[in-house]
């Protein structure tokens, strides 16, 4: 092993963590230790007495962890317009995974009129790449604080082929080139496949379609098939069977996204839908993502409302002045229906209370679950998940209710997301890894972005590192930008 030899060797470094609580990432025991980094590596970790270093941190008190993988987002585009990225950065978030739910910024080319979900965020259409290598290229010029690795998006590429008319089955000519951009993206670097069979932009693609260009990961190592599924209200479980069976049929790792029983005639079907995972697990590999919240948030869509106890709407179009209102208010002053406020309204987003806690619990604390944002940036009066996420889980869920260990927590956020994504090199504190690291507080750490006041950072995290370079020093951002595409070959 090179990381032993460094280790044995080693008499200087750059940056001396001292006593630190080191969470490993792999959910296994915490040890006191201290940790060497080395440019952009970890190149010891244990006591380090009588080592030089150029900088020193004592981490005395503290929590010291892999930086957290955002295993779902759509920051595609605010890497390039927020660089500085810090809803991502002030959460102990060193690395996104990006283009879920079908949409990605490449292999994309936007035009006029697309439907549901190219509205989710306003960015949406800002900007788009028609190939990988571009989008890459462009994140190597913006050097955005945090890494990314992009998911090709299904609807992203029906767009590219297929123009505006999306509400129908792609022709087989369609689906061929599909899979040859498919195929392209993945050679230049993308992590795999995402789908959103739940909106209109693929809602008519049928499950062939879909089973055909998840088929084009096998030939592709390290790459997933990420699907936001067909329904998560009703028909949340014969939704969860057809993914299931496009994961064996196309024999590729499959990450079911936000994982979710949404309307209360759905409450507790997580039992059904997580014994249906856990079969399927004995056979192949599957997992799926959550965020900690009982409300859901999305384009603002007539067939999302009816599961929803609340709705908030979080911009429009047409009538910016309602931004961070109940739609149910919009409704009673127009005088109209729900339905009809809501079409009025769009293009839109919104925040749907549509969730049991006890199935949230239940799925945070399934053993194939990871953390996933699922953060809609760029939109006015975000979902607080946005902000939230990661320190609620810490926090919340870990500290406050003990729903499970803080080693299990930092293993759903950074091992467990690693290995599920192929990021390989990352996601543990180890010899030879890259130095992608947070410290912060565990009595303290706690999500402060709510509904009301969804923009503010969390408390409890100290410091952040992005490849080795500290871009969160004593809660402040230092606004250093040292992120990289993270591509599917051996980094
Ligand atoms: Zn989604």
């Amino acid at each position: 092993m090179p990381g032993s030899t460094r280790k044995t060797t080693l008499e200087e470094c750059d940056l001396l963590i001292r006593n630190a609580s080191v969470f490993d990432g792999t959910g296994g025991s915490i040890r006191n230790a201290d940790v060497a980094v080395s440019g952009d590596e970890i190149v010891g970790v244990g006591p380090l007495d009588g080592i030089r270093a150029q900088a020193e941190i004592d981490s005395t008190g503290l929590c010291l962890a892999p930086g957290f993988i955002d295993a779902h987002t759509h920051d595609d585009w605010a890497l390039l317009r927020t660089p500085d990225m810090p809803f991502k950065v002030t959460q102990g978030v060193t690395t996104v995974v990006a283009g879920n739910c079908g949409i990605s910024a490449a292999p994309f080319r936007v035009q006029e009129d697309l439907p549901d979900p190219f509205n989710v965020t306003p960015d949406v259409q800002s900007i788009s790449f028609e190939t990988v290598t571009e989008y890459r290229r462009a994140i190597k010029d913006e050097a955005p604080a945090v890494n990314v690795r992009l998911l090709a998006g299904h609807s992203s590429l029906r767009a590219t082929v297929m123009g505006p008319d999306l509400e129908r089955a792609a022709t087989s000519a369609e689906i061929n080139r599909m899979a040859e951009l498919l195929d392209k993206a993945l050679s230049e670097g993308a992590a795999g496949l995402s789908s959103g069979l739940d909106y209109p932009a693929a809602m008519a693609a049928p499950r062939e379609e879909v089973v055909t260009l998840a088929r084009v990961l096998r030939h592709h190592p390290n790459t997933v098939y990420t699907t936001h599924v067909r329904g998560e209200g009703d028909g949340v479980i014969e939704a969860i069977k057809e993914a299931l069976s496009t994961g064996q049929r196309a024999d590729v790792p499959l990450i079911l996204s936000h994982h979710k029983c949404a309307g209360s005639r759905n409450f507790g079907k997580s039992k059904t839908t997580l014994a249906m995972i856990d079969a399927a697990r004995a056979k192949a590999e599957v997992a799926m993502d959550v965020y900690p919240y009982t409300a859901s948030s999305s384009a603002l869509m007539e067939r999302f409302i009816d599961a929803a106890k609340d709705v908030i709407v979080i911009w429009s179009a047409p009538h910016p002045e309602v931004g961070g209102r109940m739609l149910d208010d919009i409704a009673a002053e127009w005088g109209v229906s729900r339905e009809e406020a809501c079409t009025k309204l769009k293009p839109a987003g919104a925040i749907y209370f549509d969730m049991d806690e006890e199935d949230v619990q239940r799925i945070l604390q399934h053993p194939a679950s990871m953390i996933g944002s699922d953060g809609l940036p760029g939109t006015e009066k975000p979902h607080p998940r946005l902000w939230g996420t990661f320190p609620r889980v810490l926090g919340h869920y870990t500290r406050d209710l003990k729903l499970f260990s803080l080693a299990q927590a930092v293993h759903k956020m950074t091992g467990l997301t690693a290995a599920k994504f192929g990021l390989t090199d990352r996601g543990e504190v180890a010899v030879g890894k890259k130095a992608d690291l947070v410290l912060f507080d565990a009595e303290t750490i706690s999500d402060v972005a709510d509904f009301d006041a969804p923009e503010q950072p969390a408390k409890g995290i100290h410091y952040v590192f992005v490849n080795g370079r500290v871009t969160l020093s004593q809660g402040h951002q230092t606004h250093t930008r040292a992120g990289r595409f993270l591509n599917n070959h051996k980094q």
